[in-house]
């Protein structure tokens, strides 16, 4: 259930004692391939697959470390934090007390941990979903064997592959990357930059080249049966 498709009368009756999924991703660049979109438009096709009450989308991140691609847009961490903090007290005030962050985007994360801890002295539960952490080890497996890691990066085959199958007309895998690196850049002796100009020219960290929509529909339909479960535990979940 969309939140903005719900007159207030409605939602007087459904927010209380419900989930209340907030999809969260970014607007940032994802190799040649992909849209810019692609974090916070994945993140909203799990949530509206969900049987919760579902808020628009948040569609811009923590994505200063790709600014040198052009499109990334990126606010603080500051302002992330207190704009979500904010709607996360906005819910409360509504009487909700169960809260579970959808999040696309990588860089987001340590944010939403932080808003989980804060939420949690409001006596308010904070969940954080992300895709790529709940793929099981078997699909995993079965679709990437040699080397997992090379083909779950940022822009890379599993990512592309949700596109692909979720969105297949922002796609254009003629101009898919195969890039060997790593987060730390060589050229810095394997320091840590944090700025994935530093090791990746086209913006691909990975392999995308291998990328079909037959793989999105297996980590899809894989990750939200695991966010099902996850949803239904939380409903469950005493604080
Ligand atoms: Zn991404």
């Amino acid at each position: 259930m969309l939140l903005k498709n719900i007159t207030w009368e409605e939602a007087e009756k459904v927010l209380k004692n419900n989930v209340v999924v907030v999809p969260v991703g970014s607007t940032e660049q994802h190799g040649p391939q992909n849209p810019l979109g692609t974090d916070h438009l994945i993140a909203e096709k799990f949530a509206q697959k969900l049987d919760a009450v579902v808020l628009p989308t948040v569609p811009i991140g923590i994505s200063k470390h790709h600014r040198f691609f052009s499109g990334t847009l990126w606010v603080s961490y500051e302002s992330f934090k207190n704009y979500l903090l904010d709607i996360c007290m906005a819910l409360k005030y509504h009487g909700v007390t169960k809260i579970l962050f959808v999040n696309g985007h990588g860089g987001n994360t340590p944010c939403l941990m932080d808003i989980a801890l804060q939420m949690r002295d409001e006596n308010v539960f904070v969940g954080i979903y992300e895709w790529w952490r709940s793929i099981p080890e078997e699909i995993t497996k079965k679709l990437y064997p040699e080397s997992p890691a090379k083909y779950m990066g940022h822009a890379a085959s599993a990512e592309t592959s949700l596109n692909l199958f979720l969105c297949p007309e922002l796609v254009k895998m003629e101009k898919a990357k195969n890039v060997d690196t790593l987060w730390a850049p060589k050229k810095f002796g394997g320091i840590v930059t944090h700025e994935t100009k530093d090791f990746t020219d086209c913006g691909v960290v990975g392999f995308s080249k291998d990328a079909s929509p037959e793989k999105g529909k297996i980590i899809f339909e894989a990750c939200l049966e695991e966010l099902k479960k996850l949803v239904e535990y939380i409903k469950e979940v005493q604080i």
